[in-house]
């Protein structure tokens, strides 16, 4: 991803550093320092606050509970002819900012910052800016990500004291083309893409005298990506996180399997991540949970209910292409670069030619059963078994399902979505659901 310009980060702990307009396209060993329009921040002794930041992070570092800087506010103002972004900090931090393409977003990466702003923060745009959210990217890292409406040139960008040790961060994006966004930064993609390597790196070897079945629990979205969000503003991840912790608890109250999970708080992992873990455990079975909203007003009244999904190069029909696509564009949402991900995905379509017939007949049976127990507890969508190509359940050794719970975007579900009762009844169907095939699969290999 650009984001490994590495000198940028270094930099980043001089002072606030911008590396502009990097295209799609670019892999990190085609950038060079300099090669890209690099902007020395117009900081009022930005450089100086920052450096005062720095025995906080290392203080974070060496203690691992440092008093966490907060986000206690983040606006735009401006127009269509330049719009700024304003955070407000409690302390000064390193702050790196860049642009990526396809689409077309700024990127804020900071330290572990707490926000702690109003629901529904960064849903309503202005000027070149239509949406913007916030979330933890990764252990000990915070990231900002701005939805432009068009290319866009960081024209400022500087941290200004507010009293005490409060910040304001300030960035001015002003309107380019397309050709002086890329401007530059052009570079080629790498000649080959690793594939093997990539095809074996981290894979488990699934051990013959397993004893208990390893079941990986995969709650969608976090940090940074919060998934669909009801009307109240209410996101996806909170509730898959709460369902699926839900789930563990049960499944392993159990003793009969050996549980894990991909997430077990509010933090970004992309989709490879999740992948890998699965290969890593060698994961007998992979539960993905998401819970979709539409987007059309109109409908969002009648579309509700439960779906599971299995994977399938072609989907089943037009709405679960869509929904694959949805939840496939989780790592574009967080600001991984397009280039990063379309390259991996290409090694996913190797991948998928080499699916086991054998997971895939065990994904299908697992959905059924699935079906099966959710009817008696949650109401389903009209047509709830279906299937797309959906990049987490790419995975040739582990039959792997990802079940919509429900529709944020409905009334009716969002209540339920949200309501602990519900969650722990849905949790009990997964499992009874979860025991029924693991029954089965020991019956014949008996
Ligand atoms: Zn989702």
């Amino acid at each position: 991803m650009p984001r490994g310009l590495g000198t940028s980060i270094a930099a980043a702990l001089l002072g606030l550093t911008i590396s502009a307009a990097v295209a799609a396209g670019v892999l990190e060993g085609a950038w060079r320092p300099g090669l890209p329009a690099k902007v020395e921040p117009a900081a009022t002794g930005g450089s100086h606050r920052l450096a005062e930041a720095k025995p906080h992070a290392s203080e974070h570092r060496k203690t691992g509970k440092a008093i966490a800087v907060e986000a206690d506010n983040a606006e735009l103002a401006g127009g269509k002819s330049a719009t700024s972004f304003f955070l407000d900090l409690s302390s000064g931090v390193p702050a790196e900012v860049f642009t990526l393409a396809s689409p077309y977003r700024v990127i804020i990466d900071l330290p572990d910052v707490v926000f702690r702003l109003p629901a529904g923060t960064g849903q309503k745009g202005r000027g070149l800016v239509s949406a913007f959210r916030y979330g933890l990217l990764a252990e000990g890292k915070s990231r900002v990500v701005l939805d432009t409406v068009r290319p866009v040139l960081i024209s400022k960008a500087e941290m200004t004291v507010r009293g005490g040790k409060a910040v304001r961060l300030a960035i001015e994006l002003t309107p380019t083309t397309a050709k002086t966004f890329g401007l530059g930064t052009g570079g080629k993609r790498r000649a080959s893409a690793p594939a093997k390597q990539e095809a074996d790196e981290g894979r488990g070897r699934r051990p013959k005298n397993r004893i208990k079945p390893v079941i990986l629990i995969d709650p969608g979205h976090g940090g940074v990506d919060p998934g669909a969000l009801s009307p109240s503003n209410l996101p996806e991840k909170d509730v898959v996180l709460a369902v699926a912790k839900k789930l563990k608890t049960r499944l392993a109250k159990t003793g009969r399997y050996d549980v894990h999970m991909t997430r077990t708080r509010d933090v970004f992992i992309s989709l490879d991540q999740r992948l890998k873990k699965s290969r890593k455990l060698a994961a007998d079975l992979f539960i993905s949970l998401h819970a979709d909203a539409i987007a059309q007003k109109v409908y969002a009244n009648s579309v509700r209910g439960a779906t599971v999904y299995t994977l399938s190069e072609r989907a089943s029909d037009e709405t679960a292409r869509l929904m694959a696509e949805k939840e496939n564009a989780s790592d574009a949402i967080a600001g991984l670069s397009t280039a990063e991900f379309e390259e991996k995905g290409q090694v996913r379509s190797i991948l998928i030619d080499l699916l086991k017939r054998e997971t895939a007949n065990f994904s299908a049976d697992f959905s059924n059963t699935l079906v099966k127990r959710l009817r008696k507890t949650v109401s389903l969508s009209r047509d709830p078994q279906r299937s797309a190509a959906f990049k987490v359940l790419r995975q040739a050794d582990t039959p792997s399902v990802l079940i919509e719970l429900g529709y944020m975007s409905h009334k009716e579900d969002e209540k339920l979505l949200k309501s602990p009762p519900w969650q722990r009844s849905v949790a009990d169907s997964i499992v009874k659901a979860v025991d029924a095939y693991f029954a089965k699969r020991t019956a014949k290999a008996r």
